[in-house]
């Protein structure tokens, strides 16, 4: 008979801040939607737009939508993580929402662009985790904006035309997935974050369970 598993010894560790960024249609928030649903650990922060809201958006659970001059009024008070202008619109993190994820040991997801992505490595480096998501190839970048079918012609030429500015940040991320199977791509994604989370450096936790287990006298 197998011996009966033990539960896992609980080690307390800090928070993740997990970034994804890629060139618009390139599947980032689709890879974001999967992790959320699949993994309790980890939640979204919600940014704040300019944009007009998409059909199947919802207002507060996908962005923040706002005008222009509330987005000015909370960048100006400091209520922003991190904020940028992003193919026309202005898009930020709300502060409040990371701080208390982080105080309490909480992961926490952002869809954001590159240049979102280097305030947060400026400001909270040992906490982001950041992950570049390139597409196979750039006709299907273009048919998955295409696909996608939410936003204007013109909105989409834009977006592509900016695409290879975006491409040419690569380097600036800890890991790069080419998402050309979607679930090949998740999985790379899910074994990051394992792996992440369970960085010494992380688990603080370990410091005290390490004390405890030297404390410990075998009964020979
Ligand atoms: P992004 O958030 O990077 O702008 P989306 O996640 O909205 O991109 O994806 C753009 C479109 O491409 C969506 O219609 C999505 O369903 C589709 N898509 C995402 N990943 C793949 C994939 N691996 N293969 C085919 N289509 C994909
Ligand atoms: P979309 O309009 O397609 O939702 O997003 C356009 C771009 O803005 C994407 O690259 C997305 O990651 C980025 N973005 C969304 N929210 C934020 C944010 O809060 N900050 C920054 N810097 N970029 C964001």
């Amino acid at each position: 008979m197998k011996p009966a598993k033990s539960s896992p010894v609980p080690i307390a560790r800090r928070g993740l801040m997990l970034v994804i960024s890629s060139p618009s249609g390139a599947g980032k928030s689709t890879i974001a939607r999967t992790l959320l649903a699949q993994d309790s650990q980890i939640g979204l922060s919600v940014s704040v737009t300019t944009r007009p809201r998409r059909a199947s958006e919802v207002d507060g659970i996908h962005y923040h939508f706002i005008s222009i001059r509330e987005f000015e009024r909370l960048r100006d008070s400091d209520a922003l993580l991190e904020w940028a202008e992003v193919h026309g619109n202005f898009y930020g993190t709300p502060r409040e929402p990371v701080e208390a994820a982080m105080a309490e040991g909480r992961d926490m997801l952002f869809d954001i662009d590159w240049q979102g992505a280097l305030q947060l490595q400026e400001k909270m480096s040992a906490d982001v985790v950041s992950i570049f998501v390139l597409p196979p190839t750039m006709t299907e970048l273009q048919s998955r904006l295409h696909r996608r079918a939410e936003d204007s012609e013109d909105v989409i030429a834009r977006r592509l035309a900016n695409s290879r500015a975006e491409i040419a940040h690569w380097r600036e991320y800890d890991y790069v997935i080419v998402n050309d199977d979607l679930e090949t791509a998740f999985d790379a994604v899910q074994s990051i974050v394992r792996a992440e989370r369970l960085r010494r450096d992380r688990r603080h936790g370990v410091f005290d369970f390490v004390t405890k287990l030297l404390e410990e006298t075998p009964v020979l």
